[in-house]
C-alpha cells in the first residue's frame, strides 16, 4: 500500500484537560514530515470509546494512514485496540510473542504480572505487531481495503523508540522515494531578513523545498530534497546549502544536530582553550548551556554569578569608578567581567552579561531589556549593547545566545 495521507490521532483525556501537552503529536509528525508524508489535519479525543470511532471514520475521510498514541494500557479505559478491531470487524487473538515480551518485562523490572497485563497481548487478528522494549503494552499496524492503522502506545518513553526504530522504516520501506534534509543554523540575523533575502528563490524552488524555521535568536533553514536515492537527494541539497553558506558567511554556525553551545565546545576544543562565564542577569544560564554538552569539561574552567555591584567589584575586579560613571548594565562594565573572570580562573577566552531583563528596573536610555555583553579572548576585548523587548526569561536566554555567539565569533578570528 501506498502511504498518501496520514493523520494523527492522540488519544488521551489528560490531553483535553491540558494535563499534559500533545509532545507525542510533534514527534509523530515531525517524523512522517522527514518520510515526506504529508499530514492536513490532527485529533485528539478523550478515553472514549464512541468518540474515538468517531474519529477514525473522521480521519479515513482524508487520509489513508492513521496513527494513534495512547490507551493500549492494560486498565479499563484503556480502549484504542478494542475500538480499532471493531472498526476494522477484526476479532483480537492473544500474540505469543507479545505474551513473552510481557512476562519478560515484568520480570526484568521485578514487577507482579497482574491478570489485566495479559489484556495487552491481544492483538486484532493479521495484524503486524510493534513489540515494546520499553514497557509492556505492543503496539500495531494494521492494514485492510487502502487503509493503514498505526496504533503505539501513550507513554513517549515507549512511543518515541518504537516509532523511531519500528515505524519509520516500515514506512519508509512502503515508498518508492526517499526524503532527505538538511537545516542550516544561523545566529545573527532575524527570520524576516533571512526570509526577505531568500524570498525569491524559497518561492521558485519545488524540490529541493527550502524553509525558514525561527527559535529564539536563531533562524533554521531547513533544504529538503526527494529522489529516488539517498545520494541524489545530497547532490540535489548541496547546491542550495553552498548558496545559502555564501549568502549567510559566519552567521551560519552549525547544521542539523548541533547547538551553538555544542559549535562553541568544539571550536574551544579544537584550540585547546578554555572558557569562564561572569553573569548577572542571566544567572549562570550560559554557564549551563555550556556543560550541557559533552565534553563541556575540557573546556569550561568555571563560572560567576556577580548579580550585585559589590560582588562584580569583589570576584571580577570590575571598578568602583566604572559602575558609578557608566552603570552596571554597560560596555565598560561587560568588558571588565569578561577580563576580570578570564583572569580569575586564567583562560584564554571569557564570556560576561549585565543587562536589565525586566519586567522592573528599566529607565529611558536604558530600557528593559537591554543587555550589554562582553566576550575576551586571549586577551582582546569585544563588547556589544543589545535591546531585546521580550519577557524575563526570553531575555535572559536571548542574552545567552548572543554571549555563545559572539564568543564563536571571536574564536574564528583568532
Ligand atoms: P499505559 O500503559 O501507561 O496506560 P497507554 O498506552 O494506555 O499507556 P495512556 O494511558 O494514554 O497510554 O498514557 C500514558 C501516559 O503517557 C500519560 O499519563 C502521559 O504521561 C503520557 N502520554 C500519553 N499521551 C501522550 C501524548 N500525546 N503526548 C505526551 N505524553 C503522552
Ligand atoms: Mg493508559
Amino acid at each position: 500500500m501506498k502511504v498518501l495521507t496520514a493523520e494523527i490521532i492522540a488519544i488521551g483525556t489528560e490531553l483535553l484537560l491540558g494535563d499534559i501537552v500533545n509532545t507525542n503529536a510533534a514527534h509523530l509528525a515531525r517524523g512522517l514530515a522527514s518520510l515526506g508524508i504529508n499530514t492536513y489535519h490532527q485529533q485528539v479525543v478523550g478515553d472514549n470509546p464512541k468518540r474515538l470511532l468517531e474519529a477514525l471514520e473522521k480521519a479515513y475521510e482524508s487520509s489513508n494512514l492513521v496513527i494513534t498514541s495512547g490507551g493500549l494500557g492494560p486498565t479499563q479505559d484503556d480502549l484504542s485496540k478494542e475500538m480499532a478491531a471493531q472498526f476494522f470487524g477484526l476479532p483480537l487473538q492473544e500474540d505469543a510473542e507479545a505474551r513473552a515480551h510481557i512476562e519478560q518485562y515484568m520480570h526484568r523490572t521485578g514487577r507482579q504480572i497482574t491478570e489485566n497485563n495479559w489484556k495487552q497481548a491481544l492483538l486484532p487478528v493479521g495484524s503486524r505487531p510493534l513489540y515494546n522494549h520499553n514497557g509492556t503494552a505492543p503496539g500495531f499496524v494494521v492494514e485492510q481495503d487502502e487503509r493503514m492503522l498505526i496504533m503505539l502506545p501513550g507513554p513517549p518513553s515507549e512511543l518515541i523508540p518504537m516509532f523511531d526504530e519500528q515505524v519509520i522504516p516500515y514506512l519508509q520501506s512502503l515508498s518508492d522515494s526517499v526524503m532527505l534534509s538538511r537545516t542550516l543554523h544561523i545566529c545573527g540575523t532575524g527570520e524576516s531578513a533571512v526570509e526577505s533575502r531568500l524570498h525569491d528563490q524559497m518561492e521558485a524552488m519545488t524540490n529541493p523545498t527550502l524553509a525558514p524555521y525561527a527559535k529564539e535568536g536563531i533562524v533554521d533553514l531547513r533544504i529538503t530534497a526527494k529522489a529516488s536515492s539517498e545520494e541524489e537527494a545530497e547532490r540535489m541539497i548541496q547546491p542550495v546549502e553552498v548558496m545559502i553558506r555564501d549568502m549567510f558567511g559566519d552567521q551560519v554556525f552549525g547544521q542539523d544536530g548541533q547547538t551553538l553551545e555544542s559549535v562553541v565546545v568544539q571550536l574551544l576544543q579544537e584550540k585547546g582553550w578554555r572558557v569562564a562565564t561572569a553573569e548577572s542577569c542571566s544567572g549562570g544560564w550560559a554557564c549551563g548551556q555550556i556543560v550541557n554538552c559533552p565534553g563541556a569539561s575540557q573546556v569550561l574552567e568555571g563560572g560567576f554569578v556577580t548579580y550585585s555591584n559589590e560582588a562584580k567589584q569583589s570576584i571580577l575586579g570590575v571598578k568602583k569608578e566604572t559602575l558609578e560613571q557608566y552603570g552596571a548594565v554597560s560596555e565598560e562594565t561587560a568588558k571588565e567581567m569578561a577580563l576580570g573572570a578570564a583572569q580569575a580562573l586564567k583562560t584564554q577566552t571569557a564570556i560576561s552579561i549585565t543587562g536589565i531583563a525586566g519586567p522592573g528596573g528599566g529607565t529611558a536610555e536604558k530600557p528593559v531589556g537591554t543587555v550589554c555583553i562582553g566576550v575576551a579572548c586571549q586577551g582582546k576585548v569585544w563588547t556589544e549593547t543589545f535591546q531585546f523587548s521580550r519577557n524575563r526569561e526570553a531575555n535572559r536566554r536571548l542574552s545567552v545566545v548572543r554571549a555563545l555567539n559572539m564568543l564563536r565569533l571571536a574564536i574564528l578570528q583568532n
